[in-house]
């Protein structure tokens, strides 16, 4: 009997050991959840006055909130470029935003973090909104992704014409779809238009799927949500038939839809070896009123290089790792992300590419500073402004002469987050520091371009 309990302990131990060396071993799985227009003021833990975001607020509880993290640029396409490849979306020739109308995509000799992380094995999935060109050669499934599931672009994209596409009209219909945009799965067209009602809760179910079936190896799970880009839509449980409330409803959507993603990740049993970030591709669609985000306290929204239109709320959760309730004011942002994983995962950068991303896994960690220092502000391929420390200049130039600098102005974002007090008079000193800065960064930049994909 004895010999029998020494034996059930030893092997009992003998388990756990070699349960402790495979998930020290194991890299860690990444989920990224990128919202579509979500500003900077658009949840509970960033100060939202009325948004309900119980699971965005409890990732910043149980992780870390990043109080100046920022998107590669203010409109989406270029800005999941970057984010993708860990580059400038210039680099990648994807500045502006795709239509259907385009040919090009994002170029299959670009190297995404999918593709990264497959030199450890990893799945990896994308579920939502892709905009980076719908054309085969550009899909997820050629960039790295085993799988794909949502829109080829944005919701918007497609009108039916001769229909009505007023945003209260379609809110209240619940049915109407004068939208012609597809859905897709992996290179197929599976429904057209596609139902939007169902798209958050059927992209959420699919995530909770590739999890489920994937606990017992690494893992990357890419998940950029269609919403809160307009045209909004929402399941029957979340609608609320006043168009001024379509906001708050898709934004509970989306909150919803995070919190069954923790709790697969937690019946799979893999919470502890999974990093959860949560951001935005850009600011909110301000001119879209009711059915747009706030940015506040940032000045301006979507399309601008003012604050509003690129930093972003951004969540990391990774038990045991990540402090827990932390706010840091650590600089990072999205293209941050392919260096710092790949560093966790304990796999090497594209060598091909110049990666202007720098690895934050220190920093996230709690362990050290951030690499970053500074930022460069692009709206298309020009440069508008550039941020050193506390200091963000901004660079007005004439459209037709983007040599000249028409006018300069300087904030200091400590003490002046809305960018409303021009200090540069005072400070002609780091005026003219950071113009040259931008200025030598520019040149750089534009003289190592790389070339967008294109099937002519
Ligand atoms: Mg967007």
């Amino acid at each position: 009997m004895k010999e029998t309990i020494r034996f059930a302990a030893l092997a009992a131990i003998a388990c756990s050991f070699l349960t402790f060396v495979a998930n020290a071993e194991r890299p860690p799985n990444f989920v990224v959840i990128f919202a579509d227009d979500q500003g900077y003021g658009d949840m509970g833990c960033y100060g939202h006055p009325t948004l309900k975001t119980p699971n965005m607020d409890r990732l910043a509880k149980e992780g870390t909130r990043f109080t100046d993290f920022y998107s590669l640029a203010p409109i989406c396409s270029a800005s999941r470029a970057a984010l993708l490849t860990g580059s400038y979306p210039l680099r990648t020739g994807i500045t502006g935003v795709l239509f259907p109308r385009h040919q090009i995509g994002l170029n299959p000799d670009e190297t995404t973090i999918a593709e990264v992380l497959k030199q450890a094995n990893y799945a990896t999935a994308c579920i939502g909104k892709w905009h980076l060109g719908h054309l085969p050669p550009f899909l997820p499934t050629a960039h790295g992704f085993d799988s794909y599931y949502g829109l080829p672009y944005s919701n918007d994209m497609d009108p039916i014409q001769g229909e009505n596409r007023n945003l209260d009209r379609v809110w209240q219909s619940r049915t109407a779809l004068p939208w012609n945009v597809p859905l897709m799965r992996n290179e197929i067209i599976v429904e057209r238009p596609a139902q939007q009602q169902t798209l958050t809760r059927r992209c959420t179910e699919e995530a909770v799927r590739f999890i489920r079936d994937h606990a017992n190896r690494p893992f990357f799970l890419y998940m950029p949500h269609t919403m809160p880009h307009v045209p909004l839509y929402v399941e029957d449980e979340f609608y609320d038939p006043d168009p001024q409330q379509a906001y708050a409803a898709t934004l509970a959507e989306i909150d919803w839809s995070v919190g069954q993603v923790l709790e697969a990740i937690e019946e799979a049993g893999v919470e502890e070896q999974t990093l959860v970030v949560y951001t935005s591709d850009n600011g909110p669609w301000l001119g879209k009123k009711h059915h747009g985000g706030s940015a506040l306290p940032l000045r301006s929204g979507k399309f601008s290089t003012y604050e509003g239109g690129m930093r972003v709320p951004c969540l990391m959760k990774w038990p045991g790792k990540i402090p827990a309730g932390k706010v840091s004011r650590e600089m990072g942002a999205t293209f941050d992300l392919l260096p710092t994983f790949a560093a966790l995962a304990g796999v090497e950068l594209p060598k091909e590419n110049i990666i202007d991303g720098k690895d934050l896994s220190k920093m996230i960690l709690g362990k050290k500073r951030s690499p970053r220092d500074r930022f460069f502000y692009y709206r298309g391929a020009r440069l508008e402004a550039v941020r050193r420390g506390p200091w963000k200049l901004h660079l007005r130039r004439p459209r037709n002469r983007p040599e000249e600098i028409r006018s300069i102005n300087l904030y200091h974002l400590p003490s002046d987050i809305g960018e409303q007090r021009d200090e540069a008079a005072l400070n002609p000193e780091i005026v003219k520091e950071l113009t040259q800065l931008a200025t030598a960064f520019d040149q750089e930049l534009k003289s190592s371009v790389r070339e967008v994909g294109s099937i002519d």
